[in-house]
């Protein structure tokens, strides 16, 4: 009878490992239909042609799921429609009830698989951590189950007298949240992201002053700092007259956007519902700033605030916008830190990023709209795009934070990063004489607002 039971509830968590699992894909042959990919490899077509332009926007962008689900029911009464389509894109694809309430474990795994993933997470502050393997052992769940158990660690659940199913229902809707489908800026990332914040939290000159706050707010922030991206970069939406661009004025588009959706998500779960109002709207306020941080177009600006502060030496830790502002570098350290990694991992975050670029630059030349910098796959290499970035983004960034955390990590960081943009060099040597005439010039371009990294790589 238990075997009965077990192999019910095994089949009943499958089914449901599906379903979570399901997602869009744009057909190319066929551009006035969607698929949705559900269950499985079973395609179901939709009878749904695109929108036209009722936003003024690209086509492409009309592909909207929430348009899509409201068609689908077009007697439903004007409040529930109002409110699905709060919903995002990706979350309401593959909603499912039964896990944001908790009522089920999230994971369907061997014994192994639980073993050896427990195991990885007695190693999460290493910068050797390979995410990749965890998010395997873990089913695709390394974002809640990475950030639940560095919650647990600092014991943030007790500190702030968190509500664990609040929590856990917050973190499942954060890595729904997030799309799937994006070959780079998906819950993946989120995770990464997450994990190296999670290394430079435990370095000493902040593990001895960082405020429990400020560790919450961190951890947050690096979990949620690229929620719901559309997998295409801020002057893609600023061309295609994407709403979102005219939401927020052309003006760090994806980060307010992300942080919008952060918050959101932190007052649908209720995670601060228990903490005074103007807590709450404080905690809102700061993750945002630690989000918009990680606009690079702004990599300047605050590259520029971070050496004056060094080269004064006047960086207090006890001043708690110091501690801000310390945590901003770090988050931005933390997004960008994929060629500071080793080899094997940072060569599978390199293909990634490049296959998202290249997918925009194939909309975008399917549009007959121009191709933004660094995107097209016929002029670009995965081994040139990274060489760029290392030298004019990752480099500068990096030999900042280090002079502020002289550690081994640091060294660590600083070493895989000349390592691997070495790697890349001699591939494009091999590749027969390196830089062809367009990546050249976007190569040489120090002015990181013009690489696609500009938006999308954050
Ligand atoms: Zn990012």
């Amino acid at each position: 009878m238990g075997v009965v039971l077990l192999w019910s509830l095994v089949v009943l968590l499958r089914w449901i490992s599906w379903k979570r699992r399901g997602a869009i894909s744009y057909d190319s042959s066929d551009q006035t239909a969607l698929y949705i990919r559900m269950l499985g490899d079973v395609r179901v077509r939709s009878c749904i042609s695109l929108e036209p332009e009722r936003r003024g926007s690209h086509p492409y962008l009309c592909v909207d799921f929430r348009i899509l689900h409201s068609r689908h029911d077009p007697a439903a009464p004007a409040s529930a429609y109002s409110v699905r389509r709060l919903l995002s894109f990706q979350r309401y694809l593959h909603s499912s009830r039964r896990l944001r309430c908790g009522s089920a474990p999230p994971h369907i795994l061997d014994d192994d698989y639980v073993g050896q993933a427990k195991c990885m997470l007695q190693r999460t502050g290493s910068w050797n951590f390979d995410i990749f393997l965890f998010d395997r052992l873990t089913n695709g769940n390394s974002l809640v189950t990475l950030t639940f158990h560095l919650f647990h660690h600092y014991g943030l659940i007790e500190l702030f007298q968190l509500d664990m199913v609040k929590l856990r229902r917050f973190l499942v809707m954060v890595q729904e949240d997030y799309h799937s489908q994006n070959p780079y800026h998906n819950a993946l990332h989120a995770a990464d992201v997450t994990q190296a914040m999670y290394c430079y939290l435990q370095e000493p000159k902040l593990s001895t002053s960082l405020s429990a706050c400020d560790i919450l707010l961190g951890l947050l922030a690096a979990a949620t700092h690229d929620l719901d991206h559309p997998g295409v970069n801020q002057p893609f939406l600023i061309k295609t007259n994407h709403h979102l661009a005219a939401l927020y004025k052309n003006t760090s588009v994806l980060e307010n956007h992300h942080w919008r959706s952060a918050v959101g998500l932190l007052r649908e779960s209720g995670l601060f519902s228990h903490l005074p109002a103007e807590d709450g709207l404080n905690m809102e306020k700061q993750l945002g700033s630690l989000i918009l941080a990680t606009d690079i177009s702004r990599q300047n600006e605050y590259l520029t605030k971070f050496r004056e502060h060094l080269e004064k030496d006047d960086l207090c830790m006890a001043n708690s916008s110091h501690r801000h502002f310390v945590l901003q570098m770090a988050l931005k350290c933390a997004d960008i830190c994929n060629p500071c990694r080793p080899w094997e991992l940072s060569k599978q975050w390199s293909e990634k990023v490049t296959e998202e670029f290249f997918h925009q630059g194939e909309i975008e030349k399917r549009h007959s709209l121009e191709v933004s910098p660094l995107c097209d796959s016929q002029t670009n290499t995965v081994g040139s795009i990274q060489t760029g970035f290392m030298t004019y983004v990752v480099e500068p960034l990096f030999a900042e934070w280090a002079r502020f955390s002289d550690t081994r990590l640091s060294r660590t960081m600083l070493g895989y990063l000349a390592l691997n943009k070495a790697g890349w060099s001699g591939a494009l040597q091999e590749l027969g004489g390196g830089l062809d005439e367009g990546t050249e010039a976007s190569a040489e371009e120090p002015d990181s607002t013009a690489l696609p990294q500009g938006s999308q790589r954050s």
